[in-house]
């Protein structure tokens, strides 16, 4: 059987995971870690560094490492690394190549083949940079799956013989999205998804950094917003904090030095509470409640016929968040799913599903929807004036998929030999409110009296969340099409074996990451909850190394040996693997 692996690609971290006979599981990074930093850096002799060797860079050389590439997916900017410029999809392109080598090495076979996820809430164009991405990294990507599908896909693998409805709330690092979905005799039927793919825990990270720096300017006179080393510094320091806050009331915030360029010794030490912290994100954290509401009228369902609430995406930590689900749908999350690993989980069973591996055995089926609604720019007469720029909407928005709706149109001028047809996504009367998703050109149209000559435009969605739209003259059965793949940010074919080419020669001299000597924080708790449920199932003969190895790595974590912790988090990781 094809070795096919699920890929969470994440704005802060990504993670892979495969199905072992009926069970997801992770595969570790070369560091031994669960999880791999989106961030991809150069070191000082300009070889790339990917995961936590280039997160650990990213105060002391901000210039030569970039995080969160994933909001800039499907745009035209670039990313400069010193001297180097990569497009979004290139950085991609190398943290999936990072993840495909850890599988690699875990297997000791080649891996070409990955279901990747996406934001539901991702346009055609950020879909189709991801799917680039895998190409430029050597990986079939076939099968894009939505990140809120992917994690009901994991949570319902448990749970395949309830009827009930779920909403998956995920808030990630750079994006937030919300599902609804209805569960029967192992159907997973998504009703409605909705979201915004600009909100997530890096605009905390950025509003307590903003707020710290104020702090710094009103104490010391200095703006350490200008000197991009110092930002970065406060950043990292504020993302700790935020994260801290999720299980303490108040944390201390250290910056010594932090003057930086300014050339003044200066230190910055304070505190922020909770409530604070609260305070700075309180609006963006009930922002998500108004999608959430979109996505239930979506999906005819009052807040209180759901049964299950499920979390995922490291930002729903923060117990704000927790509260304002609560109350909203009046009732607490459902606890025992893991945040962070889910969305993989999901993507791993998906893998499973398409080569056959699964279903047999579980009989699980999903269906998805397309999130939002797409539609062709027309002109409307409106006594003896024609209004353009007017939004006609095809395929409405949580339509099931994949779907295909036609539509007729006619032309709107006397001799009329083109049409051109702009394409859009959104809700808006107007297509200046909405997306534009690309445009072609219909020719050769029979001259013939304004509205003699019709065209009929069909939109076929499927189930990657890519789009095809063809147009047919009806007078003459001439048929044009366009993949909405072909968008200016697109590259071509030529440019892809370009980049691909790139890709594999700076990997291939990338610097080499040392097996578990760099540490990655954030997963300690998480590795050790686990732990600590699997000591408790094991019977007592078996318990030995995995209780002693569990003792010395709280104890290198309570004592900050960030060496031993990383050497006991690798050997734990393994640990479990062989216990399973
Ligand atoms: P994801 O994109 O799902 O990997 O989520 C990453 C985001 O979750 C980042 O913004 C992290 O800072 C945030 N995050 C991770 N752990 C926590 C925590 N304990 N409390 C608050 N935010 C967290």
């Amino acid at each position: 059987m094809a070795r096919i692996v699920g890929i969470d690609l994440g704005t802060t971290n990504s993670l892979v995971a495969f199905m072992d006979g009926d069970r997801p599981r992770i595969i570790p990074s070369r560091t031994g870690a669960r999880m791999t930093p989106s961030v991809v850096g150069l070191d000082h002799t300009d070889r790339v560094l990917v995961g936590s060797a280039a997160r650990s860079q990213l105060a002391t050389s901000p210039g030569k490492t970039v995080a969160e590439v994933k909001r800039l997916m499907g745009s035209a900017e670039r990313v400069a690394l010193g001297e180097r410029l990569y497009t979004p999809t290139e950085i991609s392109a190398l943290v999936l190549k990072a993840l495909k080598d850890d599988a690699e090495r875990f297997f000791g076979e080649t891996v070409d083949e990955a279901v990747v996820t996406v934001p539901a809430y991702f346009t055609d164009a950020q879909r189709q940079a991801t799917k680039d991405a895998g190409h430029l990294a050597g990986l079939q990507v076939d099968r894009i799956l939505n990140e809120p599908t992917a994690a009901a896909l994991a949570y319902g693998l448990d749970h395949l013989d309830k009827e009930q409805t779920v909403v998956v709330y995920d808030l990630g690092g750079g994006t937030f999205d919300v599902s609804v979905l209805e569960m029967f005799d192992g159907v997973l039927e998504v009703k409605a998804s909705a979201g915004n793919n600009k909100l997530g825990g890096g605009d905390f990270d950025r509003a307590l950094a903003e707020h710290i720096a104020k702090e710094i300017a009103r104490r010391h006179g200095i703006d350490v917003r200008s000197d991009p080393r110092a930002f970065a510094r406060v950043l990292l320091a504020a993302e700790e904090a935020k994260r801290q806050l999720s299980a303490t009331d108040a944390v201390p915030i250290s910056l010594p030095g932090i003057g930086g360029s300014s050339g003044l010794p200066i230190s910055y030490e304070g505190e922020i509470s909770r409530a604070g912290f609260e305070a700075l994100v309180g609006d963006m954290i009930r922002s998500t409640l108004e999608p959430v509401k979109a996505a239930l009228t979506d999906a005819r369902l009052s807040p209180r016929q759901v049964s299950e609430i499920v979390l995922v995406g490291g930002s729903s930590r923060v117990p704000l968040v927790h509260r304002a689900v609560a109350e909203f749908f009046g009732k607490e999350p459902l606890r025992g799913v893991d945040p962070d690993e889910a969305v993989a989980l999901g993507a791993a069973v998906q893998a499973g599903l398409k080569v056959g591996s699964i279903s047999t055995q579980t009989g699980i089926m999903i269906t998805d929807v397309c999130p939002f609604t797409l539609g062709v720019e027309v002109a409307e007469r409106a006594g003896q004036q024609l209004v353009t720029g007017i939004f006609s909407p095809v395929i409405p928005r949580n339509s099931t998929v994949p779907i295909s709706r036609t539509d007729i149109y006619s032309t709107t001028g006397d001799g009329q030999r083109e049409v051109e047809v702009r394409v859009f996504q959104g809700d808006a009367r107007y297509v200046r409110n909405n997306v534009f998703l690309g445009q072609y050109r219909v020719e050769g149209i029979p001259a013939g009296p304004k509205g003699s000559q019709r065209v009929s435009i069909t939109f076929s969605y499927d189930i990657n969340g890519i789009l095809q739209v063809t147009t047919k003259v009806l007078s003459t059965g001439k048929e044009t099409s366009l993949r909405i793949d072909k968008t200016p940010e697109r590259m071509t074919v030529e440019e892809r074996a370009t980049a691909a080419a790139r890709i594999d020669r700076e990997w291939k001299m990338g610097a080499p990451v040392e097996p578990a000597k760099v540490h990655n924080p954030g997963v300690e708790n998480d590795l050790l909850t686990i732990a600590k449920k699997r000591l408790a199932e094991l019977p007592s003969h078996k318990t030995g190394e995995l209780s002693a190895v569990v003792g010395t790595f709280e104890e290198a974590l309570k004592t900050g040996d960030k060496a031993a912790a990383a050497r006991h988090e690798a050997r734990l990781t393994d640990l479990l693997f062989e216990l399973e």
